[in-house]
């Protein structure tokens, strides 16, 4: 593979083609000598894993306008920061958040750290994001890979060993390519060809910049790149949901610090198990309970069915809250509340 000619047309392509987003700089005011502002890449990459560019670009244009540096972050109450992240999911993901605005803040003076390894040592930043920080805010030779651009390897290389065993070797061929003139802007060309063109299931390989030097394109079986193992089935969990109203309140309780969803306000449930709950366990209050259907929610590791229950009355030791303020709840808690609230009862 010619590489120094993969990259020049790659980045030709960026210049003509990169995304407009919110958080970053175009490449033609990059050439001009604007930088990105490391805030804004570190808050909009933290976002964007796990979620989409147009799920993430609203929570981006929230938080940068009610916290437009990482010190005003660093000063939120966490309660606020993770109401403002309800809908982002993976709430691990706050807490590490606001955990690494405070270090950036308090042991840095509000100024990121500009090198991999510097960034690598702030609480909850992993590899992907303190590569893809330095590279894009700091102009690092920063090896910046995740799932679209180990699929886009996978396939200029016919890569026939299957994930996630392949990882390691998607890595050292993207590292090969990295570009040490245009570091943060061969990133975010990667970014985007995996993004617009060189997509998970069709592949737009027509308006391919770099079609020529494509191992899968020659081949004509660029579509079934990356290999893959088969995965597991996802485990299936079961438990209650309590929806427990008073007026126009709904009883609402805040789930220990450590796990799922640790922290956040959120329906009184049972605990969720293998096997369907037998007993009311974990019910906020003594009454008569009646039966408003069931939801389904999928988390990373397991599939959870909740089967809502829901009654008028009173309960101690739990958060009353307005029914119009539960759009802040975590999505799953959100789903019973409105399945017991919006739709006919059961009876
Ligand atoms: Fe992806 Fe097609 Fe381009 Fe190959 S030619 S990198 S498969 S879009």
């Amino acid at each position: 593979m010619n590489t120094a000619d993969l990259r020049a047309r790659l980045l030709a392509w960026y210049d003509d083609n990169a995304r407009d987003l919110p958080w970053r700089v175009r490449p033609r005011d990059h050439a001009a000598g604007v930088r990105a502002d490391p805030y804004r890449v570190w808050l909009s990459e933290v976002m964007l894993q796990q979620t989409t560019v147009p799920h993430a670009t609203p929570y981006f244009l929230s938080f940068t306008r009610r916290w437009p540096t990482v010190i005003d972050l660093a000063n939120v109450e966490d309660g606020d920061l993770m109401a403002a992240w309800a809908g982002l999911g993976y709430y691990a993901r706050a807490r590490n958040l606001l955990a690494c605005a405070r270090a950036v803040a308090g042991q840095h003076r509000g100024v990121f750290p500009d090198t991999e390894e510097s960034l690598r040592a702030l609480p909850g930043v992993g590899a992907y994001t303190a590569a893809a920080v330095a590279a894009i805010a700091f102009d690092r030779a920063a090896n910046v890979v995740d799932g679209n651009v180990e699929r886009v390897m996978s396939r200029l290389f016919a890569v026939e060993e299957p994930l996630p065993d392949s990882k390691p070797r998607l890595k050292a061929l993207a590292g090969d390519l990295v570009d040490g003139h245009r570091p943060g802007d061969w990133a975010q060309a990667l970014m985007d060809l995996g993004a617009t063109v060189c997509k998970p299931k069709s592949p737009l390989c027509d308006r391919c910049p770099v079609s020529m030097h494509c191992a899968a394109f020659a081949r004509g079986d660029q579509g079934t790149f990356p290999r893959k193992t088969k995965k597991a089935a996802r485990p299936r969990r079961y438990g209650i949901a309590y929806v427990l109203t008073h007026g126009d309140e709904v009883a609402l309780v805040r789930r220990p610090d450590k796990g799922l969803l640790g922290g956040m306000l959120g329906l009184p449930t049972s605990d969720w198990t293998v096997a369907p709950p037998t007993v009311l366990q974990g019910a906020p209050a003594d009454v008569v309970w009646r039966e408003a259907g069931e939801i389904e929610h999928v988390f990373t590791h397991f599939s959870l069915t909740l089967r809502v229950l829901w009654a008028e009355g009173e309960a101690a030791d739990v958060v009353w809250t307005p029914m119009k303020g539960l759009d802040a709840l975590p999505s799953v808690f959100l789903k019973a509340a409105r399945q017991a609230l919006l739709t006919p009862l059961l009876l």
